[in-house]
């Protein structure tokens, strides 16, 4: 059969996106098939892009040339750097969207030659041999080197609104039945999944005037390392909060609640519970915030964030009344929840291949994640990995040393998902040295290996790159008499002889550290460039310290955990962390770093137990 394409990308989502984009700069001759053109850059759910470790997803994607961060920036009405007031390695850049510009931000940046875009259903796969081949739309099959499935919540969704239930696969699209029922016919590893939204409301039916408001960041924190500034007008956010009469309403109704009436089998996100799943399980608590966030620069539509459910719409509408500030607030689409198929994604390769069927790639919430972010890099993982393959070239590599990309690969193939999988920087054991700031110096030079960075981003990384080694070669030449920098370095941390710039640097407070460039002469650095320079004086020490917990945790990797340890005896755990132990009673500590959502320093704790434990028993 003749290949009419290189690579074919079902989806036009977050995933599919980025995957047919990768390809396509790449050099694949790539096309890019959804149910509807107005699909790209759809949001299904909260009108938000990055946040606590999606936000370096994103800047990771935008380091490798991939359209997320502009896109964001492009429609950002708000922007917010989350955890400011911890260290850089760890605060997320946060922007909320308006819906329409970032739509039309993404079609804009997918509109270009020789990238094909599609529109139908795609029904069924080709396979030739023990391979994907190509796919059937319509009444055509299209042939193809590789295919990339990015098809959502769509594969046999099943929409849930109180005790009614139908097949969709977003609220005004109908499911992908066919496709999903082929793919069972391949007895891939399938699961169910499910996940809700809130009710959209009329942002001029809520009583404004009454609520605290929360504006964006003064000097607002863009996403792409190319970003020029903000392009669209910028809003608050509202905040009110749930009361008793809601939390009254709400158990009076559960049996209603398809959640609670048993019509739903598939696991939900626990990060991002239905407003009915936090009145059961936190039965004690009187209120919970909701931030009412417009979804458009006009304001007219509002996203509560923090009531998604699956409360029939009498019932919604009944809550709302209870909501200070939204007692005459009216519902323009209705919060629900949605079930769905996913593929395990431990049949997967590391070029997110099935093992099962090369040639076919998933990625994006069919792999079971939740999220934008997550599905964006996913995509181009997928995409640039079949146009490699399409093309007979290698594929870029991502290790979980390197990038939260490498994570998130490496936890979705190696140890597969309990529940739907999101991104957050305590996965990343590596993550003092993988900061949004540096995204660029730790992934456009893969990006530039495997051909998927323009000529513009390019240039662009290198400037930065020569002023950032430049900047760091005349901080550690500077020298600094205690004198010149008594008045930076708190007193705690001063003391001892002359010192570079660099490590004054290191041991100035964040909020002192622009005046240190300052005095070595560097106080006309980009802010990109500081920034960097800056988080590099931080964490230097704790990098150093990283690099020997994970020495120790490598060499703690085959001991045993004594049976008769009673797991309940670690100290310092997180609830969530124990419960996972306790339900694993892994045999070695290597065996307990793989469960989903382990981090370095439980695993450091509960080799510290294993220690103590064998010296008393000694
Ligand atoms: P999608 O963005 O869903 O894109 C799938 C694409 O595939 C669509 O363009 C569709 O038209 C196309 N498609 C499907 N089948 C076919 C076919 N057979 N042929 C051609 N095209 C096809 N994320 C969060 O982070 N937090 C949340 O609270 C949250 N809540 C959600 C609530 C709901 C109700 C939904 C639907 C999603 C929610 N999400 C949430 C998830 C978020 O929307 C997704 O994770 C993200 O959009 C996944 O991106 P994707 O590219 O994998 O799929």
């Amino acid at each position: 059969m003749e290949h009419r394409y290189d690579v074919i990308v079902v989806g036009g989502g977050h995933a599919g996106c980025e995957a047919a984009q990768a390809a396509h700069r790449m050099g694949a001759r790539t096309a890019l098939v959804t149910l509807r053109r107005s699909d790209l850059g759809q949001m299904s759910c909260n009108p938000a892009i990055g946040g606590l470790g999606k936000g370096h997803l994103v800047r990771e994607v935008d380091a490798l040339d991939g359209i997320m961060g502009r896109a964001a920036d492009a429609a950002g009405i708000q922007f917010r750097l989350l955890n400011r007031r911890k260290g850089p390695a760890v605060q997320g850049p946060r922007a909320q969207a308006d819906r329409g510009l970032y739509a039309a931000a993404v079609a804009r940046l997918m509109a270009v030659p020789g990238l094909a875009i599609l529109e139908g259903e795609v029904t069924d796969l080709v396979v030739e041999g023990n391979r994907a081949a190509g796919v059937v739309l319509g009444d055509q099959r299209l042939a193809a080197r590789a295919v990339v499935l990015t098809t959502g919540t769509f594969l046999r969704g099943v929409i849930h609104l109180g005790h009614e239930q139908r097949p969709a696969g977003r609220w005004s699209d109908a499911a992908a039945t066919r496709l999903a029922d082929r793919l069972a016919a391949l007895a891939l590893p399938l699961g169910r999944l499910k996940t809700g939204t809130p009710p959209r409301l009329a942002g001029a039916t809520i009583d404004w005037d009454r609520l605290e408001r929360q504006p964006g960041d003064d000097r607002p924190t863009l996403f792409s390392f190319l970003a020029g500034g903000i392009a669209a007008p910028q809003v608050e956010c509202g905040i009110t909060r749930t009361t008793e009469a809601t939390h009254d309403l709400i158990r009076r109704n559960l049996d209603r609640s398809a959640l609670y009436g048993g019509a739903i089998a598939g696991k939900g996100p626990r990060y991002c519970p239905s407003v009915e799943d936090k009145v059961v399980r936190f039965a004690d608590r009187e209120s919970h915030q909701i931030f009412l966030e417009p979804e458009t620069a006009d304001g007219a539509l509002v996203y509560p964030n923090g009531i998604s459910t699956s409360l029939p719409l009498d019932v919604q509408e009944a809550m709302l009344a209870t909501i200070p500030g939204c007692e005459r607030a009216e519902i323009r689409q209705p919060g629900y929840a949605i079930e769905y198929d996913y593929v395990d994604p431990r049949s997967l390769r590391p070029t997110l291949e099935l093992r099962a069927l090369p040639g076919l790639h998933l990625a994006g919430q069919i792999n079971g994640t939740t999220g934008y972010e997550e599905a964006a890099a996913q995509g181009l993982v997928a995409g640039a990995a079949a146009a490699a393959a399409a093309t007979d070239r290698d594929a870029p590599r991502f290790d979980r040393r390197t990038s939260y990309i490498g994570v998130m690969i490496d936890d979705l193939t190696t140890s597969g998902v309990t529940e739907p999988y999101r991104m957050f920087t305590s996965r990343a054991e590596f993550r003092l040295s993988l900061r949004c700031d540096n995204a660029d110096r730790r992934l456009t030079p893969v990006g530039i290996e495997a051909g998927l960075v323009g000529a513009a981003r390019r240039a662009a990384f290198e400037r930065k790159a020569q002023a950032v080694a430049d900047a760091l070669a005349v901080a550690e030449a500077a020298r600094m008499a205690p004198a010149d920098s008594a008045d930076l370095v708190p007193a705690a941390r001063a003391g001892g002889g002359a010192r570079s710039g660099f490590d004054v640097l290191s041991l100035a407070d964040e909020d002192r550290k622009a005046d240190v460039l300052a005095r070595i002469g560097l106080g006309h650095l980009a802010p990109d460039v500081a920034a960097t320079v800056a988080a590099d004086a931080t964490y230097r020490h704790y990098i150093a310290r990283q690099a020997a917990d994970v020495d120790r945790l490598d060499a703690g990797a085959a001991v045993e955990i004594p049976a008769d340890l009673d797991l309940t005896t670690v100290s310092g755990l997180s609830g969530e962390i124990r419960a996972k132990l306790l339900a694993a009673r892994p045999a070695t500590v290597g065996q307990a770093g793989r469960i989903e959502g382990m981090t370095p320093a439980a695993l450091l704790l509960l080799l510290a137990t294993v220690r103590r434990h064998e010296r008393t028993a000694a």
